[in-house]
């Protein structure tokens, strides 16, 4: 079976000196490749420099709710061309989003609501991040028209919640929640949602899987929380390995042998 990282900071200096050796095992469990998200500028450059698409890392350049402080006006004209220019590697735009726990929403919604414009007008997959503002960000979407790919990273929240962001295209991210006995909510909505809208991801090194020490979450464990998902839905794992490739090449307009090569 082979799998994808749908959102991983690889980037991330957590992995640095290991990075290698962790790509390495993770692609001896079948995980061919992964895809950075950008959280702030300052960051963008070790994005462009790790990207490798022939090796299956590719990344996508925004900027985070947590970090829209630190950013100007210049930093969106920034983004805009480099999403434009199309380089080679980078497939999307975000993280970008809502968060109800860090940060203000009046603070963030204007972030947000411009990399939504600049995806809109470059036809760019958008990768969402979206904590206690899932309603917020159901509305903004709307509000701004959303016609285009958009993913709910991570997601966790009602079977409503989730069914709300299907009918605006929102495919959902699957990650470590899952493997949690104590998220029953999000285990039983993960189980009822239509096998197509959903994508497997880390958001390593957050999110630790069960078992995995906070902050040492690594692609390795795509294949746990794979396993967990078929079992959750009792679906057959190779048809279900290869529905969610399909899945996430829709997401990202790509092929799942070029953005996962062997
Ligand atoms: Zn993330």
């Amino acid at each position: 079976m082979r799998f994808f990282d749908a959102h991983c900071h690889f980037d991330f200096p957590e992995f640095d000196g290991r990075r290698e050796q962790e790509l390495a095992s993770a692609k001896a469990g079948g995980v061919q490749g992964l895809v950075m998200p950008g959280v702030r500028r300052s960051d963008w450059a070790r994005l462009v420099s790790l990207s490798a698409p022939e090796a299956g890392l590719w990344y996508c350049l925004g900027i985070h709710p947590w970090f829209v402080a630190e950013h100007g006006l210049d930093d969106l004209d920034a983004l805009e061309a480099a999403v434009a220019s199309r380089l080679p590697g980078c497939i999307g735009v975000g993280e970008c989003g809502l968060d109800g726990l860090r940060g203000s929403f009046v603070e963030q919604a204007p972030w947000f609501s411009a990399q939504v414009g600049i995806a809109a007008r470059f036809g760019a997959p958008l990768v969402i991040h979206s904590v206690k503002a899932h309603d917020q960000v159901a509305a903004l979407l709307r509000s701004e028209r959303w016609q285009g790919r958009a993913l709910i990273h991570g997601f966790s929240g009602s079977y409503q919640q989730a069914c709300k962001f299907i009918e605006l295209g929102c495919y959902i991210g699957v990650g470590g929640v899952i493997t949690h006995d104590r998220a029953k909510k999000t285990r039983d909505v993960i189980s009822r949602l239509p096998v197509e809208v959903l994508v497997l991801e880390t958001d390593a090194p957050d999110m630790s899987p069960a078992g995995v020490a906070k902050g040492q979450n690594s692609p390795l464990y795509i294949p746990d929380i794979f396993a967990q998902l078929a079992g959750l839905r009792g679906d057959d794992k190779e048809w279900l390995a290869e529905v969610l490739m399909a899945n996430v090449g829709e997401f990202y307009g790509l092929a799942p042998e070029v953005l996962a090569p062997n």
